[in-house]
């Protein structure tokens, strides 16, 4: 039988539609092509994918299950490595991780692992009613996780798989960390964060919101007084960066941070029924080229920004985002302004008017293995913009 040699293709939303609305962009593999996908992998013995794997899931043998035609036992094979499989089959960068070093990928495209962890724990979510491996009787110590995003939800549930009472102390008024106010619900919907924190719970995980440890509680009350033997702190990396040029203070600039977190965790995509607007202009600059970039540009599109720029200082092959957000960002029209650096922001009476940008040109290799970008003197030009985030 000749190879497939292209990954099976996952079906989209079409961009004019998905434009309007938040609603997830791909809608995952359906039975066939999930089975289809999984015959493209070469069940190799060293398996390169599990080493290429951070959390080193079984890749091959849950592969196995699925073209067999066993989604159930594929889920649970992943789960005993990776507590957020519907997670992670979304927003996990398989590009430079577990399909980086498939063998399939030497020749032909890699074997889309990263759909099938995606299809094997949407089927458990949805058909499976047992889909928790339950923590075993007789408690361990107490052991306290700060933060419940990604990192503390995993050792939460490491932690209680291992027999240890967990409680997890949370800043926000909802679980998931940067899940829930970082990455927007067309990439990651809330009902998927919903669900897997669910499963961790059921693993008897206990979650306490609104708590700031260090401020409402000390780590040393967490061990002296409330009888933890551990505390485990993922509180991520939750402070904006700036930019450090003039103007960065005028209305109408906001960090990627801000930006996501009032349409993500506060809804304001939901106006008028959430009662937390924001304000987004009509010609909005993104500064910037990863992930979050992608994700702010896109999301002020679908909040009815007419023209939404990405603007770089190195070119597109440099970019860090993931290739499929950078396509879905271009076919969605976002417009990518490379090779060019914001200088400046220029305002009218404290509201943003315009962006200075100077050109920028490549040069030799630097320390992050890309070309570092050098501004080309005198080239400075203006774009107009209402709206800048940083
Ligand atoms: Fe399958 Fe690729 Fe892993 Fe080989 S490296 S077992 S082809 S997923």
């Amino acid at each position: 039988m000749a190879i497939q040699k292209k990954k099976t293709s996952m079906r989209n939303r079409s961009p004019e539609e998905r434009v309007k609305n938040f609603e997830e962009v791909p809608y995952g593999y359906n039975d066939e092509e999930a089975i289809q996908e999984a015959e493209r992998c070469l069940q190799c013995k060293n398996s390169p994918c599990v080493g290429g794997c951070p959390v080193e899931v079984p890749i091959p043998e849950f592969i196995n299950a699925v073209t067999e035609g066993d989604f159930s036992k594929a889920n649970e094979i992943i789960k005993r490595k990776n507590n957020l499989p519907a997670i992670c089959g979304r927003v996990c960068p398989q590009e430079v991780q577990c399909e980086k070093v498939c063998v399939m990928g030497k020749k032909n495209e890699p074997v889309a692992i990263g759909r099938l962890e995606r299809f094997a724990a949407d089927y458990a979510l949805k058909n499976d009613k047992k889909t928790v491996a339950q923590a075993p009787q007789g408690k361990k110590e107490k052991v306290a996780v700060v933060g419940a995003g990604p990192a503390g939800l995993t050792a939460a549930a490491d932690l209680a798989r291992a027999g240890f009472q967990v409680t997890i102390f949370e800043t926000l008024h909802k679980t998931g960390g940067v899940l829930r106010y970082g990455i927007p619900e067309f990439r990651l919907p809330k009902s998927i964060v919903d669900k897997e924190v669910e499963a961790i719970e059921k693993m008897g995980v206990e979650i306490k919101l609104n708590v700031i440890v260090g401020k409402t509680i000390m780590v040393d009350e967490l061990f002296d007084e409330m009888g933890f033997k551990a505390v485990f702190i993922g509180t991520g990396a939750g402070l904006p960066w700036f930019l450090n040029i003039p103007g960065e203070n005028l209305n109408g600039v906001y960090s990627a941070n801000e930006f996501l977190t009032r349409v993500n965790l506060m809804k304001a995509y939901k106006f008028p029924e959430y009662k937390t607007p924001i304000k987004v202009g009509k010609k909005v600059a993104v500064v910037g080229a990863g992930n979050v970039a992608m994700d702010s540009a896109r999301t002020a599109k679908r909040l009815g920004a007419e023209d939404v720029y990405i603007v770089y200082r190195r070119s597109e092959k440099e970019m860090p985002a993931r290739d499929e957000e950078i396509e879905h960002a271009k076919e969605e029209g976002i417009i990518l302004k490379l090779l060019n650096n914001p200088v400046a922001i220029h305002g009218k009476d404290g509201v943003v008017e315009k962006m200075e940008c100077i050109k920028m040109e490549l040069g030799e290799k630097d320390k992050s293995g890309r070309r570092r970008p050098f501004p080309i003197e005198g080239s400075n030009w203006f774009m107009d913009v209402d709206t800048v985030i940083v």
